[in-house]
Parts: structure tokens; C-alpha cells; sequence
């Protein structure tokens, strides 16, 4: 695709900036950066990978003269389209900024660039005896600032929270070029709109956000895990919610089903019983004799379910292995047919157990094939359609099978992403969960903010 003609000087003052080491414009190039987890395909015009936020504030202020458009990028990891450049323009990358500025032991905060790996914050944090708790699965590869704009989940959302809930602040370049500071390094404030949480999740459609003060807590002293492995789904699913009920609170609370199982012994060989019906990984930590209380009584609520088996991890290999085939369950579905389509649909968790069935419904209503696991501990199920998208016939019903998907987790009162959010994929749906005065906000706020519309154009609104 040739580059368009009314971006060059925008594109050459830009190269200026920044050094023109820190600027690709080939098409070889280009390509590299025309996709993010989607496979969704749009090509820029060019990518810079700006070193500071001095950088960044000049390259939207001359973008705004043009109107060209702007989009920020992580690691692309992202599964909803959010980093492709549907509207062509200009990639912007965040690697570069990658330094973790401050670990804070007293006040229990850090202080990170975006373009930081987040598994790397969380090596660093933990070599002091703090945590920073979100974990996606993900995590060896995407960054901070594309967990913050996306809200990520991860592992540990049960009891730990999402991304949202370790936000304390940040340094954001406007859509105009200008340098903002919100929130603060305290617990508590109460000054002003919560700008922090406005940033937080807005997908790169708001503000490109340079670096954020993260609020760690102390590492738990020990953990238990276990796989409890069923002979039929809905006693997993119903597990899941008979353990929250009896207020037992695991830090993870993950499940694979028969589809998922298989795709992962293919993958990785790690042991799982290829005949189940559906597993669970449980983990409990905390103080030692709480972590052991609680996987106790979580134990009987399997056995109660009629669990077939009960695995418990002994050694912190064996710990790894159980959550290597939860952390590996996606690119395992992947490699089973040309085209994935994953889904993060979410429920409150006591309707798990419907929201599992009737996916399994619309699986056979549409004759296609389902992968379903997920953080069944916060309601967020990933089903996976395993397609392929040339074959036109299939991928009608598919897309049919997605939109009912949709509409069933609203019906139970849940949302149509729990963690990836909306992006260029989901936005056709937005304003069923929204409604229309909803989408007006927002893009009252994103109109305030960004009058041109050039950073992240073709995102969340259609
Ligand atoms: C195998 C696999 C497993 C995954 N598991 C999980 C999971 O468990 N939980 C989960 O929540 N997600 C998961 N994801 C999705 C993805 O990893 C997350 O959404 C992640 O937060 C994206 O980070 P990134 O650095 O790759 O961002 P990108 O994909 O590059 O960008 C994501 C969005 O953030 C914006 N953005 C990126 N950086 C900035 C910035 N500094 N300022 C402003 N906007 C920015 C982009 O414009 C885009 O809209 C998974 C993805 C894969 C491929």
C-alpha cells in the first residue's frame, strides 16, 4: 500500500524529532506493524518509537496540524485490534520507554515507564517481597502502559483486582500535545474527577500514557494449588460457584474445558486427562494456615461435586506446570484450526454455570467449534471459536454465534469484555451494553479531548 501523500511533512518533522534511527517508513516495515493478537490487517504509514515525553508532546502537536492519525502501541499482544492502524497514520511505539523508574518498600509503590515488560516489574517487585497482583497471561510479553490502557486481568483477579485496581497515577501526552500529571502517590485522594481511572482502559483512544505509579503490596508468605479434574462440565462450573458462595476466596480460580484440555497435552504434554470433562487450577495463598484452611474446604466442594480426581502441586514445579497449562490454553487453541476467534465475555460469577451451557448451546445451534476456559473465579470465560475465515458458509454462522454469545452474557447482566476490551472489534457491539446516551458521553469526553480525532481513530465508536 503506498503511503499517503498529505502525511509527508507531518512524517519528515517527525523523523526530525525523534533521529531518523528511531523512525521506520519501509514497507517491509510497515507490514511488521500492520496487526496486533486479532490478525486483524491494517498498514501505516510509519512507526516512531519516541524517548520521552517532551518527544511524544511535539510528534502529536505536528500530527494535529495535519490531521494525521495517531496510534499508540505496547507489544501489540492486544485482542481486540486495538494497536492496528485501521486508519492508516502513524504507529507510535512505546518500547523504548522501558525503564522502571522507582520501587517504593515504604510507601509500596512503583514508578514505570509504559514500554516496560509487565513479568519484568513483577521479577523486580518480587525480589523485595512485594507483588504487583495483575497477571495476564500474557505477561512475558505485553507492557505496562497496554495493560493500563486495556484494564488487563489477569491470574489473580479473584481476589486481587485487575490493573484498574493498582493505577495510583500517571503522565499522559494529550491528543494535543500537551503534558498532563494525574493522581497521586498517596492512598487516598479526593481531588478533582478521577482523571487516573478516565486514562485507565481507554485503549489509546484518550491520551498516550508515558508513565504510571503502581500500587504494590506485600507478597503472600504461601500458596496451594490444585487441579480438580470432572467428568462433565456444569459440576465445574457449578464448583466454581458453590466456592464462592461459601465465601472461601482463592487467589486464582481458572478452568479449561474438554477442548481446551486436549489442545494443551497436543501443545505442551504436561499431563492433563485428555477424558475430562473439565479441570479447575485453584490456588490459595495468604498466612500458611489460612492458605491451608481454605484449600481444604475448597477440596470438599469438589469432592461434594463429584470431582473424579484431586491433584495437589507438592513442589513449585509442580506448581508452575499446573499454571503453564492454564497460561498456554490460548496459543494451544490456536494452532488447532486457521482462524481464532476469542472471546471475553463476562458474567456475574453465580451465572457461570448458564453462561457455560448456553455457550455450548449456540456451539451446536451453529454447528461450529468451541473452546471454552477462563478466570471462571471472576466470571470472565473466554469461549474460542476454532474457524477458519476463508470458508465463507462457516464463518457466517460464526459470526452469527458471536453476536448471541453477546447477547446472553447481557441477558444474565454481564458485559461483553471483561478484560480485552473494545478496540476496532467489538465496537459494532458497544452500544448494545452501553445504550446510545452512553456512547454519547463518551465521545462527548473523547471530542473534549481529542477535537480532531487522530489518536486511535476507528476505535470503540463506529
Ligand atoms: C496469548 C495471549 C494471552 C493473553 N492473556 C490476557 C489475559 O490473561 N488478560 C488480559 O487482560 N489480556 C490478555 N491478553 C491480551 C493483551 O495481552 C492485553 O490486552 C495487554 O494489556 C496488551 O498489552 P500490549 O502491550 O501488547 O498492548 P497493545 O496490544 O500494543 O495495545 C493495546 C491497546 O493499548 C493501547 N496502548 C498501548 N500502550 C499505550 C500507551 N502507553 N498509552 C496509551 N495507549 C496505549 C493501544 O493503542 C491499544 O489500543 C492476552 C493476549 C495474548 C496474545
Amino acid at each position: 500500500m503506498l503511503k499517503n501523500k498529505a502525511f509527508e511533512g507531518a512524517l519528515e518533522t517527525i523523523k526530525g524529532i525523534v533521529g531518523k534511527e528511531h523512525f521506520y517508513d519501509s514497507y517491509e516495515e510497515r507490514l511488521c506493524y500492520s496487526y496486533d493478537a486479532t490478525l486483524e490487517e491494517a498498514i501505516p504509514d510509519a512507526i516512531v518509537f519516541p524517548g520521552s515525553a517532551e518527544e511524544i508532546a511535539l510528534i502529536m502537536k505536528t500530527a494535529n496540524e495535519y490531521k494525521m492519525p495517531v496510534i499508540p502501541r505496547g507489544a501489540g499482544t492486544g485482542l481486540s485490534g486495538g494497536s492496528v492502524p485501521v486508519k492508516n497514520g502513524l504507529v507510535l511505539n512505546l518500547c523504548r520507554l522501558n525503564r522502571i523508574l522507582e520501587i517504593n518498600q515504604k510507601d509500596y509503590y512503583a514508578v514505570v515507564e509504559s514500554g516496560v515488560i509487565t513479568q519484568t516489574l513483577n521479577d523486580a517487585v518480587a525480589k523485595l517481597g512485594l507483588m504487583y497482583p495483575p497477571d495476564p497471561s500474557s505477561m512475558k510479553t505485553s507492557t505496562i502502559g497496554g495493560n493500563v490502557a486495556e484494564n488487563a486481568g489477569g491470574l489473580r483477579g479473584l481476589k486481587y483486582g485487575v490493573t484498574k485496581d493498582y493505577v495510583m497515577g500517571m503522565e499522559v501526552v494529550t491528543p494535543t500535545g500537551e503534558i498532563l500529571k494525574t493522581g497521586t502517590r498517596t492512598v487516598k485522594t479526593a481531588t478533582g474527577y478521577n482523571m487516573t481511572q478516565l486514562f485507565t482502559g481507554s485503549e489509546g483512544t484518550l491520551g498516550i500514557i508515558v508513565n504510571i505509579v503502581l500500587k504494590l503490596i506485600p507478597a503472600p508468605e504461601h500458596k496451594e494449588s490444585v487441579l480438580a479434574i470432572f467428568k462433565d462440565m456444569n459440576q465445574a462450573a457449578q464448583t466454581v460457584a458453590d466456592i464462592i458462595a461459601a465465601g472461601v476466596m482463592p487467589a486464582t480460580l481458572e478452568f479449561l474445558d474438554n477442548t481446551t484440555i486436549n489442545a494443551v497435552e497436543d501443545y505442551k504434554h504436561i499431563g492433563l486427562p485428555r477424558d475430562a470433562g473439565a479441570v479447575l487450577l485453584i490456588e490459595t495463598d495468604g498466612v500458611k494456615e489460612a492458605a491451608v484452611k481454605e484449600i481444604g474446604r475448597v477440596e470438599e466442594i469438589c469432592k461434594k461435586n463429584e470431582a473424579l480426581n484431586l491433584r495437589k502441586a507438592e513442589t513449585e514445579d509442580e506448581r508452575e506446570n499446573l499454571w503453564q497449562a492454564r497460561r498456554a490454553a490460548l496459543s494451544a487453541l490456536a494452532r488447532v484450526r486457521p482462524t481464532t476467534i476469542l472471546e471475553d465475555a463476562t458474567v456475574p460469577r453465580s451465572r457461570i454455570p448458564d453462561m457455560v451451557r448456553g455457550v455450548n448451546e449456540i456451539a451446536k445451534k451453529y454447528n461450529i467449534r468451541i473452546g471454552n476456559f477462563g478466570h471462571a473465579g471472576d466470571g470472565n470465560l473466554h469461549p474460542t471459536i476454532l474457524t477458519d475465515e476463508r470458508d465463507k458458509e462457516e464463518f457466517a454462522r460464526v459470526e452469527k454465534a458471536v453476536e448471541e454469545i453477546f447477547d446472553l452474557a447481557l441477558s444474565l447482566g454481564g458485559t461483553i469484555s471483561g478484560e480485552h476490551g473494545i478496540g476496532s472489534a467489538k465496537a459494532r457491539f458497544m452500544p448494545k451494553e452501553v445504550g446510545e446516551v452512553g456512547i454519547r458521553a463518551m465521545y462527548a469526553v473523547k471530542k473534549a479531548l481529542d477535537p480532531n480525532n487522530i489518536l486511535n481513530p476507528g476505535k470503540m465508536f463506529v
